[in-house]
């Protein structure tokens, strides 16, 4: 097909649903490593990763020689029968699992791990009522979709039985206050959220450590401790939505809720365990395992090509030690970005954790009104840059950085340049000194 016609057929033959970035949709047709070709045959720098789902590269050459192997030598049987690559994944997963004994259900999406963690924390506990944080994203199910707490991502009725729990969103602090001085108002609160609007016994609490759609929003290191205690207080599991963050992407640990010391009751994962290939994980105690009893089956999960990349992958991380590269080469991409703040005055936040990072675009820093229409200028001048970067964050106006995890300081370099160009070329005014402090009227935003 001509580029024309694939454009043609995506409009004519699928779901108007199915968006894509930028006015006129980007026809990519080859990667390797940390670049993508289009079908006019541009090469861009790949700084989103496929969504925080590329971790060990386009194409890896060590993971995609072990599905080769695996799709000549057993492809489908479905896990009415034990398969080798599904036992060994899940062998790794419980060596590398936040407690001992963990035990693991895989399906296909990051969707259906928050389904199976939702449903593992009923039958554990008996209550059906689940905490969720504002501003969250855990899928397109329509019970992930009610977990959701942005309206955006929100195309039907709400489940009942699910209240929403102030997020640490610091830059637009919920209660107009300031960290530290704050004193966490925010993760306190959800003690009264409980006794408020739940029946007062909870079935747990699902949270990102880190908030990918939300934005990258990235907590004060007392918020998850503080709201792990409330909600075990109250009868409540704790599960960890490691969809984005897992897998060494924030740096150093294998679990992103690891940063804040805190050890959940279930994890669930996608997106990078298996660089592509469509895999959903969910992990929990082994108590919390063995509550799910009766039927229930997931007739791809745990395919054995999509279970053998995952292994690959993991120990790819391993070996090559990605999770320490995420740190130090995290580490280098923020201090560039908070010199592109210094020059750009869009840039309000710059926030995240090792190679998971962001930019939030504000009209003014002072008024910190979301500038949401040079966040689509931005983008349209990153392609034009040959830079692909993501969008998120309930105004649309942040930038999602997620390269992946085997990139270099020089990548960092180039990406900053073409970033940097992309900002002049939208004609950001230059920056103004930041005010000294960052004290704002949560009404401060503009819908
Ligand atoms: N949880 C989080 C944190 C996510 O970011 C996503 C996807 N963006 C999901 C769940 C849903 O994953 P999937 O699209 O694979 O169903």
């Amino acid at each position: 097909m001509t580029k024309q016609e694939i454009i043609l057929a995506n409009q004519e033959c699928l779901f108007p649903s199915v968006f894509h970035y930028y006015q006129e949709p980007l026809v990519l047709t080859r990667a390797k490593d940390q670049f993508v070709w289009d079908a006019d045959g541009n090469q861009y720098l790949d700084f989103f990763g496929g969504i925080l789902t590329i971790s060990v590269g386009h194409c890896n050459p060590k993971v995609n020689a072990k599905v080769h192997a695996q799709v000549d030598q057993l492809q489908h049987v479905s896990t009415v029968f034990a398969t080798e690559p599904q036992a060994s994944l899940a062998r790794k997963i419980n060596a590398i699992a936040p407690g001992p004994g963990w035990k693991s259900f895989f399906t296909n999406s990051g969707t259906e791990a928050n389904e199976t963690a939702i449903l593992a924390a009923r039958c554990y506990t008996g209550s059906t009522e689940i905490i969720a944080l504002r501003h969250s994203y855990h899928g397109r199910s329509a019970l992930a979709m009610s977990l959701t707490a942005n309206a955006a991502w929100r195309l039907g009725p709400p489940q009942a039985g699910i209240v929403y729990a102030h997020n640490a969103y610091c830059y637009r602090c919920p209660f107009g206050l300031q960290y530290p001085d704050c004193g966490l108002r925010c993760a306190w609160d959800v003690e009264e959220l409980i006794r408020t609007t739940t029946s007062g016994r909870i079935a747990g609490l699902i949270a990102e450590p880190i908030q990918g759609v939300g934005g990258f929003i990235t907590p004060p290191k007392e918020y998850f401790p503080i709201v792990a205690e409330i909600v075990r207080k109250y009868g409540g599991i704790f599960i960890s939505d490691e969809v984005q963050t897992a897998w060494g992407r924030t740096g150093q640990k294998w679990w992103g809720i690891q940063h804040w010391g805190v050890t959940p009751d279930v994890i669930t994962s996608a997106k990078g365990l298996a660089n592509g290939l469509p895999i959903g994980l969910t992990s929990a105690r082994p108590e919390i395992a063995g509550s799910l009893k009766g039927l229930t089956i997931s007739t791809f999960g745990g395919n054995p090509v999509a279970a053998a990349a995952a292994r690959a992958v993991i120990e790819l991380i391993e070996e090559e030690n990605l999770a320490a590269n995420a740190a130090a080469t995290g580490a280098y991409l923020r201090g560039r970005l908070e010199e592109l703040q210094q020059k750009h005055s869009l840039i309000g936040d710059v926030r995240g954790m090792g190679l998971m990072q962001a930019l939030e675009l504000v009209e003014d820093r002072k008024s910190k009104a979301p500038a949401v229409s040079e966040t689509l200028r931005l983008m349209e001048a990153a392609r034009q840059e040959r830079i692909l970067i993501g969008k998120g964050g309930l105004f649309g106006n942040v930038i999602r950085i997620s390269p992946p995890l085997n990139i270099t300081t020089s990548d960092v370099d180039e990406f900053i340049a073409r970033l940097d160009a992309a900002f002049t070329r939208i004609g950001a005014p230059p920056s103004a000194p930041s005010p000294p402090s960052s004290r704002h009227s949560p009404t401060g935003i503009r819908p």
